[in-house]
């Protein structure tokens, strides 16, 4: 079986491990402290916090953001429940902006209507969480112009889009938001086993995520109420969590980063093979808009509604699964699982991101994908559409 996405481990990675098991510090040492500033470097962000999960890094940026029961939190219905349950972490209430037929992402005129409906009903949003699908970024500076419009709080969750770009600004940049978090399980671009980070050029954002991630703890002679104690000393203030990255997981993360170039090159070159090769197919394949570079974290077929008449979506996912081809849906649109119906969501609220996930696959993409390989796939795509 071809899965849709892979990790790729060299033999550096695996010493860089090795190394740091043979170190003093399996945590708390100077591998996650340099993680974070080879993340900052590369994508040209002020600070970084790196956390165990990239679900503790989105709670953590709604927890520096003093998300709280009352507040109200937007992220679209096309991602992963992640992006959605860090507000409910919170107590604060979601709702969701469908996407753009083109490009799967929040729609920014979509996200301008419910805006301007919500300030009439008094309902608007304390924070927008943007998903950046795919890899594709979002068309984050109209989002950022409305955030300055109507005074909400920018969370990208770029899980996907750690090397994807837009008009030159790397993701994560926080050019146009206050935090953005890149996820690290091994599906996504680069990987640290399980991991994730929040950048942010807000030091005080920055802060209280590093507090927040470590039990609320501080040890800062600067915020201690008592500071004429020694060493050994320190104070809780905040009621905080672990969610610490360890240095085992930072060693294999900054050895991933020096191949991210590397990777990225290749998902798009195998990206203009699929666009070139099921282009006569009955089928919407990847827009990127203009401006855009993709970091190609998914390659996703759309069935046409046309043909989908003829041989359903899940036809044709079975018949690929037989084939050794792992296609897989991302996503499911967040408000139709049965947690969140119970918390009022139901069907044809988003009709966008219904049609899509009705019609959706994601193709094998990753950066160990044979020619050989992606040959198998694109073969068995013509096959399954016949
Ligand atoms: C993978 C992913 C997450 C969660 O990442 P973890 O590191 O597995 O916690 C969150 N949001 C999106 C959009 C993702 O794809």
């Amino acid at each position: 079986m071809i899965n849709y996405g892979r990790q790729f481990i060299d033999d550096e990675d695996i010493q860089a491990v090795v190394d740091t098991l043979k170190s003093d510090f399996l945590t708390q040492g100077s591998k996650v402290p340099e993680f974070e500033s080879a993340v900052c470097d590369r994508v040209n962000a002020k600070f970084a916090v790196a956390a165990n999960s990239a679900t503790s890094a989105l709670h953590l940026a709604c927890l520096a953001v003093d998300l709280k029961e009352g507040d109200i939190v937007w992220t679209a219905p096309n991602t992963f429940v992640a992006s959605s349950n860090c507000a409910l972490y919170c107590g604060a209430k979601i709702d969701f902006v469908d996407i753009d037929k083109d490009t799967w992402n929040m729609c920014p005129d979509k996200l301008r209507i419910k805006l301007e409906e919500s300030k009439q009903k008094n309902l608007l949003p304390k924070v927008v969480i943007p998903v950046h699908f795919s890899g594709q970024p979002t068309i984050q500076e109209e989002i950022y112009k409305l955030s300055k419009e109507y005074n909400f709080i920018i969370i990208e969750d770029a899980s996907h889009s750690i090397g994807s770009s837009r008009n030159n600004e790397p993701s994560g940049s926080c050019k146009w938001s206050d935090i953005a978090i890149f996820s690290f399980h091994p599906v996504k671009m680069i990987t640290t086993g399980e991991g994730g980070i929040a950048l942010t050029n807000n030091e005080e954002y920055a802060k209280k995520m590093d507090l927040f991630r470590s039990h609320g703890i501080s040890r800062d002679s600067n915020i201690l109420e008592k500071n004429d104690l020694p060493k050994y000393y320190y104070e809780q203030h905040s009621l905080g969590f672990n969610y610490r990255m360890t240095d085992i997981h930072a060693a294999l993360g900054i050895s991933q980063l020096r191949k991210l170039d590397k990777f990225i090159d290749t998902r798009n070159k195998i990206a203009s093979r699929y666009d070139s090769e099921l282009k006569e197919l009955p089928l919407h394949l990847p827009y990127i808009a203009e401006g855009n570079k993709s970091s190609y974290h998914l390659y996703v077929i759309k069935v046409k509604d046309t043909f989908s008449k003829q041989k359903s979506r899940d036809k044709i996912y079975s018949e690929l699964i037989e084939m050794g081809i792992g296609v897989n849906l991302h996503y499911l649109p967040v408000h139709l699982h049965p947690y969140y119906r119970k918390l009022g969501f139901c069907d044809n609220q988003y009709p966008v991101s219904e049609n899509y996930a009705d019609n959706a696959l994601s193709i094998p993409i990753f950066y160990s994908l044979t020619d050989d390989q992606q040959t198998k796939v694109i073969d068995s795509i013509k096959q399954a559409l016949k």
